[in-house]
């Protein structure tokens, strides 16, 4: 499996590319901004795309997924909870000079326990609220892709809009946690890392312990 990184836009966003070697099927995820730069970096991997996953829908992360979906011919998966954030986003990325920003259409909703192949990948869905309403984590094998749930030595902010913190740390709890630790972490900025080196060494990890989640009904 291969896994490309670009980092993307003002905010400096991390849009993962993940490619199967053999079928040369692809996914990406949470297409923020600079989409000719993503269509392009597909292109020269010789990948078919066409799924494209948001782990949420803040500007910083989404806004060039109508520009990618369309050059592409691949569908959008959003969870609902974000869908909130659609309407201001085009407003919200002019503020951070995203001046080409689009408003993209949903083209599936997913939930948390859908499973989506691609090629011989599969790609897992669970929803882990706190960051916004429809965080959700997207896991391929041993790797997670963890948007603004986590990052290395810290988690994401929960004082913008949506955000809620008793339940980033019941999501951190029911899910980083209960992971094991060779498990790799591919946050939506910075550097990739592993369950075992956020678990002794991200601050905000500590005190906290693994625990069964009550799921949630959407
Ligand atoms: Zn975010
Ligand atoms: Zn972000």
């Amino acid at each position: 499996m291969l896994i490309d990184r670009l980092i993307v836009g003002p905010i400096e966003e991390n849009c993962y590319i993940v490619g199967d070697e053999e079928t040369r099927r692809g996914v990406i995820i949470d297409p923020g901004d600079e989409p000719e730069r993503i269509v392009g970096t597909v292109r020269g991997l010789g990948l078919k795309v066409d799924t494209i996953f948001n782990t949420h829908a803040h500007v910083d992360h989404i806004c060039a997924a109508q520009d990618v979906k369309e050059q592409l011919g691949a569908r959008l998966y959003l969870h609902p909870g974000d869908e909130m954030y659609l309407p201001d986003l085009v407003e919200h990325a002019a503020m951070f000079g995203m001046h080409k920003a689009r408003r993209p259409t949903v083209d599936v909703w997913m939930a948390d326990g859908d499973r989506i192949e691609c090629g011989t990948l599969e790609i897992a869905v669970t929803h882990a609220p706190g960051h916004t309403p429809g965080h959700c984590l997207l896991t391929i094998g041993e790797d997670v892709f963890c948007g603004d749930l986590i990052f290395a030595g810290s988690i994401g902010r929960t004082d913008l809009p949506g955000g809620n913190y008793e339940q980033i740390i019941a999501s951190l709890e029911s899910t980083i946690l209960t992971l094991p630790e060779p498990t790799r972490l591919h946050p939506g900025h910075g550097e990739s890392t592993t369950v075992a080196v956020e678990r002794r060494l991200n601050p905000f990890l500590r005190g906290l312990s693994p625990r069964r989640r009550s799921r949630s009904a959407i």
